[in-house]
């Protein structure tokens, strides 16, 4: 039988097939091999017990893709929410995430909750920032229930990564999307209880037919490790058309004169905080290497 592998807890993994869940063992072929098996991986299983759902993984199927942070595999895209205002957002972890994303090449859509709370220029200023450079923007507010099924349909038949920090309202808007996904993620917790006393792990939520959403424990430190501080750069695409100006060769758009980054920064073409975090994380980068 074959199904998606949705969580891993202390060498079982908990695999969904055939709208049932199934405890699952990785036999010996894995042990000789490098492949781990992943949350999100499509996989063959023999069945030991119907009744009991237990289950051995037989083999991972090719995965279009593998991402190290989350460690997951077979992702389509990103979701990132963070709130319009209450709390208000945080573009330097904004733009961190997306940065991880864009390294591990997941397109990213952006989404801002809460925009009842906001005023109409305060959603201009981040469809400005987030636009302009390339991504797609979602508002929504769960309490007068706009923008959903934008969300809906930006997430339906694909897995994507959910991310934000909490107090966004993630919970509250998969709740409202998805009441059917809820109960059932309940179901799972109740059948892994195992894991209750682990820390979170990340899990692929099986929202309906061939939708899934991976709820990632909370971001708020991130990931630098993952970076040298010279290819960021490459990672913020709205200065890609400008990088061709700079007068110097391999320049970092930090310091360097004749900057053609700083002049399109200047020219108001460039948003201010984009720029601003991207130095910020260079230097943090920098700083890091040299320790
Ligand atoms: P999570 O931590 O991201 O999962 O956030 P929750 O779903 O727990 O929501 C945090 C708080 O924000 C709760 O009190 C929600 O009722 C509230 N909330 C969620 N969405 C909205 C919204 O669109 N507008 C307003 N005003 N409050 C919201
Ligand atoms: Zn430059």
């Amino acid at each position: 039988m074959q199904g998606r592998i949705i969580k891993g807890i202390a060498g079982f993994y908990y695999v969904y097939a055939d709208g049932g869940l199934y405890e699952c063992k990785a036999k010996g072929i894995f042990r000789n091999r490098k492949m781990k098996p992943l949350v999100g991986d499509v996989v063959e299983i023999e069945v030991l017990d119907e009744d009991k759902k237990l289950g051995n993984l037989t083999e991972i199927l090719p995965r279009r893709n593998e991402l190290i942070r989350p460690a997951v595999a077979n992702v389509d895209q990103a979701l990132v929410i963070f709130a319009a205002k209450n709390p208000k957002p945080n573009y330097n972890l904004l733009d961190r995430f997306l940065l991880m994303m864009e390294k591990q090449q997941v397109p990213a859509v952006v989404c801002f909750n809460k925009t009842d709370l906001a005023r109409e220029r305060e959603l201009s200023v981040l469809t400005d920032v987030y636009k302009d450079c390339g991504y797609r923007v979602i508002f929504t507010s769960v309490s007068e229930e706009t923008g959903l099924s934008e969300i809906r349909e930006a997430v339906e038949h694909k897995t994507t990564v959910l991310a934000g920090p909490s107090g966004v309202g993630k919970s509250s808007m998969m709740n409202l999307l998805y009441p059917q996904a809820a109960m059932e993620t309940g179901e799972v917790s109740e059948k892994i209880k195992r894991g209750k006393h682990t820390t979170r792990h990340s899990e692929l939520i099986h929202v309906e037919g061939d939708t899934f959403v991976m709820d990632t424990p909370g971001f708020s430190s991130l990931f630098v490790d993952m970076f040298e501080e010279d290819e960021i750069k490459y990672y913020f695409k709205e200065f890609e058309p400008y990088e061709g100006k700079c007068r110097f060769q391999g320049c970092s758009h930090t310091h360097e004169p004749g900057c053609g980054v700083k002049e399109a920064l200047e020219q108001g073409k460039i948003s201010q905080i984009r720029y601003d975090n991207y130095v910020l994380i260079y230097h943090e980068l920098k700083e890091k290497r040299k320790w």
